[in-house]
This record gives C-alpha cells, sequence and structure tokens, in this order.
C-alpha cells in the first residue's frame, strides 16, 4: 500500500493536460486552488498506515490475499459494506471535505459483478480481463476515478438521437488491437488526482445506442484527454494566499470536480470490459449508483459531524451554549446527521450476494439515504447559519484582520466572550461560512445522482401491488 508521500509522488509522473482559470497547470501537485483536494485523497493512503485504522482502511483482497487499501477493495460480505460506511464517516471527520476516492471504488465493485453476468449471457472473457487490471489496482494501490456522468445534449433525447453524436461517450472505431472512444465527462470528481479512468456508460442503453454501451478503464494521462477544472463558491480565496478565510485550509470544504474530454482515446482490448452489451447498462448504472448512494450516509455525515462541531463551537465562543433553542437546534442536527447513517448502515446491512460473490447493497435503502442527503444537509446548514448570527455573511477579510491601520478595531468589536480569541471565533465563522455556502451542498443535491434519479429507484422498488394488498386484506376486502 502506498502511503501520501508516495502517492503524492506517483502522480508527479503522471503526463495530465488540465485546465484550470485559463491556463494549463504544469504540477497538478502544487496547485494551491487543487492542494486540498489532494490532501483529503492523500489522507485515505495515510490513515491505511495508522493502526488505529487499520480494520477500516484496508482489507484483505479475496483475489490474492494480500493487505490492501480498503478503497481497493470488493465487498465480500455485509461486514465489508458496513465497514465502507464507516470508513468514509471517519474520512469526513477528518476532511470536513469529499475526498474524492469513492467514485472509482464503486465502478471497481461494480464491474466486478456486471462482468461476470455478461459473460454468462454472452461467453466473453470481460470478467478475466477486469480482474487481471484490479490485481493491479491493489496491488499498486492505485487511485481510480469513476468516469459515468456523460455530458448528455439534449436531455429529450437518446444518445443515439443527439445531433452531436459525441454527447455520450462512445466507441467510434473497433480495431483489431482495441477500441477508439470519443465524448466527454462532466462534473467528474477526483480525476485529475486519478491514475486510472474507468469508463461507465451514464444510462441505460436501448440496442440503437450499442456503441454507447462501452465501459473500459484508461491511463488518466492517455492522448487525447483533457482536463477542464470547474470553478467553486470562494475558489479565488484559496489562490490569495490567506489562510483563515478559506475555512478549511489543509482539506478545502469540498473536492474538485473536471470536464473529462475523451478526444480520440485509444483503449486496448485488455482493458475494455464491456462493448455493446446494451442490455447489461441498465443493470450497471444501478448498482454503481446504488453503491454510491449508499456511501452518502458515511461521507457526508462525517462532513456532518464538523458542522455540528463548529455549530456548537460557535455557540461557545459567543456566550450562548446554555440557551435552550441553541441546544435544541444542535440536538436538530444530530437527530438529521444519524438519520442518514442509519440508512447507510441500514443498506448495509441489508447486502446480499451476487453471483459473482459480489456483496450488493439494499437498493431501495441505498436511493432512500441518497434522497435524504439532498434534503438533511440542507436544513443542517440552515441551522447552522441560524445558530452562528449575520457574522457570517458580513465577517471583513483575513487582510483587514491583520492590517495595521484596521486590524485593532476588528480585534476589539469582533470579539464576543472575554476570555476568546477574536481569531479563533474568525475561524470558526470562516468555516461554517466555507461548509454552508459552497460547492458541498450542491454535491449533496446532485452528486450520486439528482433526487429524480433517486425517485425513480424508490418508485420501481416500492412494490406498492403488495401493501395495497396489506390494506385491502385489513379492510376485508380481499383475503390473505
Ligand atoms: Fe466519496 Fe462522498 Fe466525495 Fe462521493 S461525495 S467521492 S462518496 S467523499
Ligand atoms: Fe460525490
Amino acid at each position: 500500500m502506498m502511503n501520501a508521500n508516495e502517492y503524492v509522488e506517483s502522480l508527479k509522473k503522471l503526463r495530465k493536460k488540465v485546465y484550470m482559470f485559463g491556463e494549463e497547470i504544469r504540477d497538478i501537485t502544487v496547485h494551491p486552488f487543487l492542494k486540498p483536494t489532494l490532501n483529503s485523497i492523500a489522507l485515505t493512503y495515510q490513515l491505511a498506515h495508522d493502526e488505529r485504522y487499520r480494520d477500516l482502511l484496508t482489507a484483505t483482497s479475496h483475489l490474492t490475499g494480500r493487505r490492501i487499501n480498503r478503497f481497493t477493495h470488493i465487498p465480500q460480505n455485509t461486514d465489508d459494506l458496513v465497514k465502507k460506511v464507516k470508513m468514509l464517516r471517519l474520512l469526513g471527520q477528518k476532511t470536513g471535505s469529499c475526498f474524492q476516492r469513492c467514485v472509482g471504488m464503486d465502478a471497481i465493485i461494480t464491474l466486478s459483478s456486471v462482468t461476470y453476468e455478461i459473460d454468462q449471457k454472452y461467453g466473453t472473457d470481460y470478467y478475466k480481463r477486469f480482474i487481471r487490471f484490479l490485481v493491479r489496482v491493489q496491488d499498486e494501490d492505485l487511485m481510480c476515478g469513476g468516469s459515468m456522468t456523460d455530458v448528455k445534449g439534449d436531455r429529450g433525447l437518446r444518445p443515439s438521437q443527439q445531433k452531436d453524436p459525441d454527447m455520450f461517450v462512445h466507441v467510434v472505431e473497433r480495431r483489431d488491437d482495441g477500441i477508439v472512444i470519443r465524448g466527454a465527462k462532466a462534473h467528474q470528481s477526483g480525476s485529475v488526482f486519478a491514475h486510472e479512468l474507468i469508463v461507465m456508460p451514464t444510462l441505460s442503453m436501448r440496442e440503437s445506442d450499442r456503441d454507447y454501451a462501452v465501459s473500459c478503464a484508461v491511463p488518466a494521462d492517455a492522448d487525447g484527454i483533457v482536463y477542464i477544472v470547474g470553478r467553486q463558491t470562494n475558489d479565488s480565496r484559496k489562490m490569495e494566499e490567506c489562510e483563515i478565510d478559506v475555512g478549511n485550509l489543509q482539506y478545502s470544504v469540498a473536492g474538485h470536480e473536471a470536464l473529462v474530454v475523451f478526444d480520440d482515446v485509444f483503449v486496448p482490448w485488455d482493458r475494455v470490459f464491456m462493448c455493446g452489451e446494451w442490455d447489461f447498462s441498465g443493470v450497471l448504472v444501478e448498482r454503481f449508483a446504488s453503491y454510491h448512494r449508499q456511501n452518502y450516509g458515511g461521507c457526508k455525515v462525517g462532513v456532518g459531524d464538523v458542522l455540528i462541531g463548529a455549530a456548537a463551537t460557535i455557540a461557545d465562543y459567543n456566550g450562548v451554549s446554555d440557551a435552550s433553542h441553541i441546544r435544541e437546534k444542535l440536538v436538530e442536527m444530530v437527530y438529521l446527521n444519524e438519520t442518514m447513517h442509519a440508512c447507510g448502515l441500514a443498506c448495509s446491512y441489508e447486502g446480499v450476494k451476487l453471483p459473482s460473490g459480489t456483496y450488493y447493497v439494499n437498493p431501495l435503502l441505498a436511493n432512500v439515504t441518497k434522497l435524504n442527503v439532498t434534503k438533511f444537509p440542507f436544513e443542517m446548514a440552515r441551522l447552522a447559519i441560524d445558530i452562528t448570527g449575520g457574522i457570517i455573511g458580513t465577517q471583513p477579510s483575513e487582510k483587514d484582520f491583520k492590517h495595521p491601520a484596521v486590524g485593532r478595531y476588528i480585534e476589539k468589536y469582533l470579539k464576543a466572550r472575554e476570555d476568546i480569541p477574536t481569531e479563533h471565533r474568525m475561524r470558526i465563522v470562516r468555516l461554517i461560512e466555507n461548509m454552508v455556502t459552497g460547492t458541498g451542498l450542491i454535491e449533496s443535491m446532485h452528486g450520486a445522482g439528482s433526487p429524480q434519479a433517486q425517485r425513480i429507484m424508490i418508485a420501481r422498488q416500492a412494490d406498492l401491488e403488495f401493501k395495497k394488498k396489506l390494506a385491502k386484506i385489513l379492510a376485508g376486502i380481499e383475503r390473505s
């Protein structure tokens, strides 16, 4: 297993084309906007070497028997599914941010069952190819990016109906030695810091969309791949060389996301895990989505723990921690947070074994988990803003605080409790401000699919006929 330094060093060897703020970034490992994200991902490597977290951060490979980072592990039982959620909560607590390595983890977990099932039906050898790739990922402890969300063009049209055929990633050429893919994936968490990108279809395809039913692994610096990093709320603060104003200097409060362009990228056959089997794209998407929605009952809860702690701290600093309405609001935040966690755990404990041996979460409960995450963090943010007070929207900048002429006024007039340094109060206000107004909340809404996607999955699994029958029996309309 790599440690944090080895991981960062390994990235320096990649030749990636990364653009941001109108320029090409030569060294992605040092840029002030990207650095906090890199620190977050690096922590997934570092904690695997910490005895205290070994049980959560590592696992035994079912393929080689070797000790591996859990981010490269395929769940072999419900305990593995539960530990996945707990590991993510721990990392959310440590970073207060998105640590980006889970998308690739869910991609390999999903492919471990779907490639197996495609082979069962079509006699292909995708599973063997995939397992070869997976052993390398585990042994070299690679960071994988999961490339699923296509840019989608006109949302009312199927992939093959789009005027521009590149609105969904597709196969443009089949050769003896491999395929060539073209298109772009949007909102790609962690992609800039990944060693490998795992491409997957973004929705259930039909026969006419055959060329869009493609899954493969591509070295993240392959020819033809271009990364364009997205802007975020408060991003320029990170470039101001300030410390207090970014709120969470080390890890930021959100990861980075990029538009990843695949401009005719060649992929050899041994890295292709689905090519034209359109009838398996639906199950692939459903499984990946469920695994990733499970996660949100971990990572977002860990981030929620930080927010609750920050809200309780500012209440202390303001001298109002004993006020009954403040205590009630903090309890409400805890209740919301633990409800998200309970769902994440429940879908894991209810996991079942798939034909390949991989364990699968309960998809209904996983979707309920994520649908809660599209609401509860917003209510928690509202409560945190309420508890913090108006200063969250008006606090002067760090530069003014350090300014020889006006700094002393800020020092004097922003003080609350006598025994708390003004700077401490300003720091916690900034942390809360960045957590409740930043990109992290948007991620809670749209990450792992927008709320409507969860509602569709919930509706599909609700079994209303069964529930109607229960009611009719009790009402004496039908017999059991
Ligand atoms: Fe992982 Fe959560 Fe970030 Fe998704 S949002 S990549 S599950 S930390
Ligand atoms: Fe996400």
